[in-house]
Parts: structure tokens; sequence; C-alpha cells
């Protein structure tokens, strides 16, 4: 079979789901496959955002649990923020998705379930004219302007057109959602030191009182340990803050990896366009990048779609690349510098190191842990926060 499009999308994660719904609404004849038998049939994510940042992009209340106080525990230490109004969430990840969904498809996108893209079509000159998929309905051949790789961390296509090599460093995750008698639902938990994770973190991010993602992530090639096995050892040794959750059972697993060496540099060319993970548009400190998945795919929609007229070529996509870059790229290398530091610590250290966190206020933490730096703001931090180990910290930001 071969059908003609505008734009394909490869990829129904936030990312392809949100371009595919800008897209269609500029006009665009667009088709989006998602190789899962479900949009967000597997949950690869803790969904941990942020309220302004949900709300803005129109993910209101009804998708999300709040949270107005932030927990870390290392092997000998134990510090809470708390916030007077929450200003993160977890997210119904599920329903968020498929409201992205139903948005895309109430705006005239095809959405096609089951269906895997398993390669890319080019012309002679090497530009991306389509994809090829299997579907339930046989192979299908679609020719388009332009293809949107939205495919999370494999980057399908983007490797597949020699725009994109493997990431080196990324994270894997394992977690349980889980049945708890007691979480305290306002207040979600990181845990650091060699039980829970040689080189990341381990997390309790509670839905409601009863409902709690429990998980374990693990950075590569750091450490080559398996998050699953750590997170049967956290549940098993009901380690802190497990402890305080009554019984604990498991009713689902959830399972992904995570670019982590920052953005790509290239994220579009002649009819093709990278994003969310796929384009490293991910907060390395938390390991977050459902926001950016979200406006990036708005972006990657609307410029994509206005470019169709001039047959997509990569300078009318380049507006895309020059918005997400000037929005977020210096922000993730300083997190990355961050997070470089956080990798080598020993348990001691990270006792000694999660003190910084103690000393600053709910607004001082978020912006810090959401990787919002600014110079202005890392001056302050380092002017108010005596302890030497902050001081280090906050000029390692400044010196990016
Ligand atoms: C363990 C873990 C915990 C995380 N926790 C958080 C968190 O708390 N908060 C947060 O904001 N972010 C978190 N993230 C990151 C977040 O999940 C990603 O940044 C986000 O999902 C990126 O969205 P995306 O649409 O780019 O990719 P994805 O969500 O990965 O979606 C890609 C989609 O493409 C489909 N696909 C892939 N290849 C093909 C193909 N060839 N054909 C058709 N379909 C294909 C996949 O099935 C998938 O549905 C976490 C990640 C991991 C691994």
């Amino acid at each position: 079979m071969e059908e003609n499009y505008d734009i394909a999308v490869v990829g129904g994660g936030p990312a392809g789901l949100s371009a595919a719904w800008a897209a269609a609404r500029k006009g665009a004849k667009v088709i989006l496959f998602e190789k899962d038998e479900a949009i967000a049939h597997s949950v690869r994510t803790s969904g941990v955002s942020w309220i302004v940042e949900m709300e803005k992009l129109g993910i209101t209340s009804e998708f999300y649990n709040p949270i107005s106080n932030y927990q870390f525990i290392s092997p000998a230490n134990e510090v809470l923020i708390s916030g007077d109004t929450p200003r993160s969430c977890v997210l119904d990840v599920r329903k968020t998705y498929q409201h992205l969904a139903f948005l895309a498809a109430e705006a005239g996108a095809a959405l096609k379930v089951r269906s895997n893209v398993i390669n890319v079509v080019r012309d002679d000159a090497g530009r991306v004219t389509g994809v090829k998929a299997s579907t339930p309905a046989g192979d299908l051949t679609v020719n388009c302007a332009l293809v949107i790789d939205s495919s999370g961390f494999s980057t399908a296509i983007g490797r597949k057109a020699g725009l994109a090599g493997e990431w080196r460093r990324y994270g894997v995750g394992a977690e349980y959602e889980c049945y708890c008698d007691n979480a305290d639902s306002d207040t979600w938990t990181l845990m650091v030191g060699q039980q829970y994770s040689e080189a990341g973190y381990a997390w309790v991010f509670p839905l409601s009182r009863n409902r709690v993602r429990i998980g374990v992530g693990i950075g590569r090639p750091e450490s080559q340990a398996d998050p699953l096995e750590k997170l049967q050892v956290l549940m098993e040794n009901r380690l802190r803050p497990l402890d305080r959750l009554g019984k604990v059972q498991p009713v689902e697993l959830h399972y992904g990896f995570i670019p982590n060496e920052g953005v790509r540099q290239a994220t579009v060319s002649d009819g093709l366009m990278m994003v969310g993970d796929s384009a490293g548009q991910a907060n390395p400190l938390v390991l977050e990048g459902i926001r950016y998945a979200i406006e990036f795919g708005r972006l990657a929609g609307e410029v994509g779609a206005n470019s169709i007229a001039a047959g997509a070529r990569r300078e009318s996509l380049m507006e895309y690349e020059k918005v997400w870059k000037s929005k977020i790229a210096s922000k993730i290398s300083s997190a990355l510098k961050v997070q470089s530091r956080w990798i080598g610590l020993s348990d001691e250290e990270w006792d000694k190191e999660i003190e910084i966190l103690r000393d600053m206020t709910v607004d001082e933490f978020l912006d810090f842990i959401k990787a919002d730096f600014s110079a202005g703001k890392m001056m302050k931090l380092a002017l108010h926060h005596p302890r030497l180990a902050a001081r280090q910290l906050f000029n390692m930001v400044l010196k990016s």
C-alpha cells in the first residue's frame, strides 16, 4: 500500500502527539505511527512535572496529583523542603498522553497504533521523502514532504537518515506503580547513595494516598547495574522511606531509557525534524522531558506545517532548532555539570551534599532542580549560601 501525506510523525509519545496536533491544526495532512498497541500502552516514565508549565500547556489539575514538599534521603541523612502551595506534580501519564492523542485526532491527524516504522524512504540525493511501516493492514509506504522523528530514546528515523548517532550516555530506569496503605500524597522523595543506585537515584512519587510510583534510575556508562534488580532489593528490604508506606503491592512495571549527554547538535535536515527525547530535550538533573516534549513537539508541528509549501527544506525548519535551543540548550549543559558532580559522590559525600538543599527556599530549590539556571540566580545562591559545598556547586554552574 502507498499513501500521500504532508507530514509523517514517527512515535506517539508526548512529542509526536503534540507535533501531530499542532501540524494538523495548521491544515497539514498528518499521519502518526505508534508501534505499541495503544497510546501510552507501555508507560516509560515517572510523570513528575511542574504545575505552571503543565497549566501553560493545557494540562490541568484533572491530569495530575499536586506536590508541595520535596524530600531527599541519603544513607545517613534526610532533608525536607516544605512549600505552602503545590508547585510540582505527578502526572496520570496514560490519561495525559491519551488526552494529547484525542486533541490530535480532533484536529484531523490520522493515528495508526500497532504500526512500526521500519525504514525511511530517500530520493537519489539522500533527502528523506517518506517512511515504510508495518501496520495491522499490511506494509504501508507513506510519501510525504516532512518526517518528524518523535520515536524517543531510539531516535529510529534520525539514525537511519544519518542525522544522529546512538546515545553514549543515558539513564535506564525501572519503576513499579504500586498500591500502598499510607503515602504522603503531598510529598515526593528522591533517595541517593550506593544502596539505592550506584550512579543515579531512586524515588517515591505519589499519585494519591494509596498509589505511588517507586523506581530506580541508573546512569550508563558509569554503572552497568540492572535497575530492576536494585528495585527488587529496595522493595524487599523496605529501605527508607518504604518503611513508612505500610503494605506495598506492585500493580504495573514501567521500564525505559532516557538520553543523558546533552542536546543533539543537529535536529533538522531536508524533510526531517527530531523532537523530544530523540533530540535530547531532557533535563538531566531529574531526568525529566515531558514538558519539553509537549512544548517543542507543538513548535515542530507548527514550523513543519508552515514549511510544507516550500518543500520542507532545512532552511525553513531551522527556526524550530533556533527557538528550542535558545530556550534550553545552555540550561541542559549547566545541568550536566551538576550531574557530573553528583554521579561520583560517595555515601558520606551525599550525606553532606544534601545539607546544601536544607538551606534552600522552595523557590531556590525548584529553580535549581528544574535547571532554571541564570547567572543572576546562581550569583545570589552562591552569596546567600555560606557552605563551601554550596558555593562550589553554584560556581560550577556559573562557569558553564
Ligand atoms: C525511568 C524514566 C523516568 C522518567 N521520569 C520522568 C519524569 O518524572 N518526568 C518527566 O518529565 N520525564 C521523565 N522521563 C523522561 C520522559 O519520559 C521523556 O522525556 C518523554 O517521554 C519524551 O517524550 P517523547 O515523546 O520524545 O518520547 P517517548 O515518550 O519515548 O515516546 C516515543 C514513542 O515512539 C514510539 N516509537 C518508537 N519507535 C517507533 C517506531 N519505529 N515506529 C512507531 N513508533 C515508535 C514508542 O513506542 C513511544 O510510544 C523519564 C524517563 C525514564 C526512562
